[in-house]
């Protein structure tokens, strides 16, 4: 399936790119989003597009064909975004982009385990080339039931978490747990049966859990937000789409606290008093914008 970047017409409405302003897609992906700015900011405004996937920024390239120089592609993570920067002499930043998560190219990619609806390997690292050696099939083979049981509440907000955790770790005295149909086995047996009929599959929370973990995901989302607003020149806006409600708070209260007087002078101000969401026609085309939530601020 090819990626639909989500919320793009509000995304370059709240970024509105002008002549020649520069842009960090934190998340390029496919590059839906970037392509947008691009045709914007032209004829000398950059982009400077990362990924922590190589085979995102892969699938990035196209980019170049069109827009040549303009697009800068780096794989490395967010969480580095200051250093990125610098590395590659970037600036002034007049707008910068987060689509938090993962993309439907990766979902059914090969050989990473995002998907319970394919039997693949417990993967779910973004990168599995430089130095990343946490996976999903370490995490349930190797870590104690109390940890197993403390990701699933935490990072899935699942409920029957200790369960799950406690067949987990009853199923791997059999044998490692090497795949996802064998971990969906597991979820199934520690679960009630009116939870697999409920309205997500009751292996979701279990398998966002995992990947949150894996990557690191809340930790690199709380590290990049003061180092964006830092990076941006005046006036320069920050966009950030999340896609569950631990990233949405975390967004949300960063964005409360570095907006308010009380501890000093404000460096943002926020442009979106409630989160932006999609509309009921990008909803019924695109099924990933369901749980997509849009804010932005700016520099002041
Ligand atoms: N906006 C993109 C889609 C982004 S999907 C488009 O229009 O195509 C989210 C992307 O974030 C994925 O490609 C994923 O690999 C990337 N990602 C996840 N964690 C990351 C991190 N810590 N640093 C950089 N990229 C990351």
């Amino acid at each position: 399936m090819i990626h639909t970047a989500v919320l793009k017409k509000e995304v370059l409405e709240y970024l509105d790119p002008k002549q020649n302003e520069n842009f960090v897609d934190c998340t390029v992906g496919e590059g839906g989003h970037s392509e947008d700015i691009l045709k914007k900011n032209g004829p000398e405004g950059k982009v400077l597009g990362i990924d922590l996937d190589p085979h995102q920024i892969g699938a990035a390239q196209w980019l170049h064909v069109q827009f040549k120089d303009r697009i800068i592609l780096v794989n490395d993570s967010y969480a580095n975004l200051t250093e990125i920067i610098e590395r590659k002499e970037f600036g002034p930043v007049n707008g910068i982009l987060l689509d938090l998560g993962m993309s439907s190219a990766q979902l059914e990619a090969a050989q990473k385990g995002f998907s319970f609806q394919i039997d693949q390997g417990l993967d779910m690292r973004y990168n599995d080339e430089g130095g990343y050696t946490l996976t999903a099939e370490k995490i349930v083979n190797e870590y104690p039931e109390e940890k197993i049981a403390e990701i699933l509440e935490e990072y899935g907000e699942e409920k029957f978490a200790k369960k799950i955790a406690k067949n987990i770790v009853e199923q791997r005295k059999q044998g490692r747990i090497k795949t996802t149909f064998q971990l969906i086995e597991i979820i199934k047996d520690a679960t009630p049966s009116a939870y697999w009929r409920g309205k997500i599959h009751y292996a979701t929370r279990t398998f966002q859990a995992i990947r949150i973990a894996v990557n690191d995901e809340l930790e690199n989302v709380k590290r990049v937000l003061p180092q964006a607003i830092s990076i941006l020149a005046s006036e320069g806006r920050l966009a950030v789409i999340s896609f569950h409600s631990l990233e949405d708070r975390i967004v949300k209260n960063f964005f409360a606290s570095e907006s308010k007087t009380t501890h000093g002078v404000p460096r943002i101000k926020i442009l979106t008093k409630k989160p932006i969401t999609a509309s009921r026609d990008e909803l019924s085309k695109n099924p990933r914008s369901r749980s997509a939530k849009l804010r932005v601020a700016v520099k002041i």
